[in-house]
């Protein structure tokens, strides 16, 4: 889950409508969806195994080639129309390992950070340099050159508690870690901090993109206990050092975006795609974040097949390799569909989190949102109380150049920061029946679009 702008701003733009237009009543089908995925264990089950067996799993890791593989195999064997292998190109960053210590009167003390990607690598006995602490990126520009150069930029201001949206705060903050490191570069640093980004006082340094073109620095985050602990020291002794040990390589790999279809009956050759994104940072199961996502997608098929629903178009799942660092399996998706003259008719992505399911957020004309308030009834006795204007996805987005309707799925945001890219984000956290109503709620929405259509 990484933009979150577009969405923030239009969080609280409400619309609401009780019209039903469906021409039959549709509970009782609804009901079964919900009823077969709250008593199916395959996808909670499947995820267990791939948070276990592919952990880490970047884009171009061994791991991210098993994950692909673990997925692949459990795909083939719910006996969907096709299953494949859509195959590309990209940039990749592999993470070896990272470590840093500060020098507390005469003794060693590690703290507890993790690099941000694609950061740079240093020397095998790392760099050792002042440390500056700023808490924004305009303090920092204040500061010029002359204050920074050869230093390491320690860049801590909190995410503001006082938000109800998550994402908002995040987007606030957030500036540190994508934009911090190259504005250290820029004015000469020698290397980055950014305090994990995370409501939580604790001992997990959270990782996540940051944008470094062109000469790299290394570029961490520390947790937030040890963001504080730093800051403490560095009131007491304002020359402390840090030294910062980074190993990882930049390469270029193949890889693969994987993709399920259920074969429509009536328009097999437009395509409703339902994804989540199945690589993971280095220092995480990526449960919430997002094999969730990816299970819950391919829940989709099941649960139409299960029930015995034939839709009138193709239901393609698709697991996007690379969301978090360089974007390339949605990119590539969009090549593909150029390419091969596919017509996506609707787009739904689950990247936000699998707790307890809330609302939908959608991309798309006033008429289609309208269009899609007609089915909000349906969902409500089972916790969708909101569809809104809003982001659909960062996988799904690319597609929104071809006028495709994108749709985000939106669980209980409150948590998340808890989990995000640390290596607290394991299957333990995930609670089978959160996970379920949200395989559900997005099975549902997409039962009744591809029913009843959308307005053009
Ligand atoms: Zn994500």
């Amino acid at each position: 889950m990484k933009k979150f702008i577009a969405y923030t701003c239009c969080v609280l733009t409400l619309i609401s409508c009780q019209t039903n237009e469906t021409s039959v009543d549709e509970s009782a089908t609804i009901k079964k969806i919900y009823d077969n995925a709250l008593t199916t264990d395959l996808a909670y089950n499947q995820l267990e195994r791939l948070c276990k067996e592919a952990p880490g799993r970047l884009i171009g890791t061994p791991n991210s080639f098993i994950a692909v593989e673990l997925m692949k195999e459990y795909l083939e064997g719910m006996g969907f129309d096709n299953v494949f292998l859509q195959e590309f190109s990209s940039p990749a960053w592999i993470c070896h390992s990272a470590s840093a210590s500060i020098n507390l009167e005469g003794e060693e003390i590690p703290l507890k950070i993790d690099a941000l990607g694609p950061s740079g690598s240093t020397p095998k006995q790392g760099i050792s340099a002042e440390i500056i602490e700023v808490f924004s990126l305009d303090e920092l520009r204040e500061l010029g050159k002359e204050k920074v150069e050869g230093k390491i930029v320690f860049y801590n201001r909190p995410m503001s508690a006082t938000h109800y949206n998550v994402f908002q705060a995040y987007g606030e903050a957030v500036d540190q870690r994508y934009w911090g490191p190259s504005a250290a570069r820029d004015l000469g640093a020698v290397g980055s901090i950014t305090r994990s980004l995370t409501y939580n006082l604790d001992d997990f340094p959270h990782t996540g993109s940051c944008r470094l073109e062109g000469e790299k620095i290394p570029a961490i985050a520390v947790s937030t206990n040890d963001a504080d602990k730093l800051s403490k020291a560095l009131k007491a002794n304002p020359h402390l050092k840090v030294n910062i040990k980074v190993d990882a390589e930049d390469i270029v790999t193949d890889t693969y975006n994987l993709i399920a279809d259920l074969k429509g009956s009536e328009k097999p050759d437009k395509y409703i795609v339902v994804g989540g994104h199945i690589d993971a940072w280095h220092n995480t199961e990526g449960a919430q974040d997002d094999g969730i996502g990816c299970l819950q997608s391919t829940e989709v098929l099941r649960l139409f097949k299960e029930n015995g629903i034939r839709p009138k178009r193709t239901i393609r799942a698709i697991m996007y390799m690379d969301e978090e660092l360089y974007q390339s399996g949605g990119n590539s998706y969009l090549a593909y569909s150029k390419e091969n003259n596919i017509k996506n008719y609707f787009a739904m992505e689950s990247d936000a989190g699998g707790y307890t399911p809330r609302g939908f957020t959608i991309d798309a004309s006033e008429k289609v949102i309208a269009k899609m308030l007609e089915y909000k009834h349906y969902l409500e006795p089972y916790g969708i109380h909101y569809m809104i204007a809003g982001g659909g996805g960062v996988d799904i987005g690319p597609l929104k150049e071809l006028g495709v309707p994108l749709c985000g799925f939106r669980a209980d945001w409150q948590r998340y920061y808890d989990i995000h890219h640390c290596a607290n984000d394991t299957f333990e956290q995930v609670n089978m029946r959160e996970m379920q109503l949200g395989s559900a709620a997005m099975a549902s929405l997409i039962y009744l679009i591809d029913k009843y259509d959308l307005a053009n």
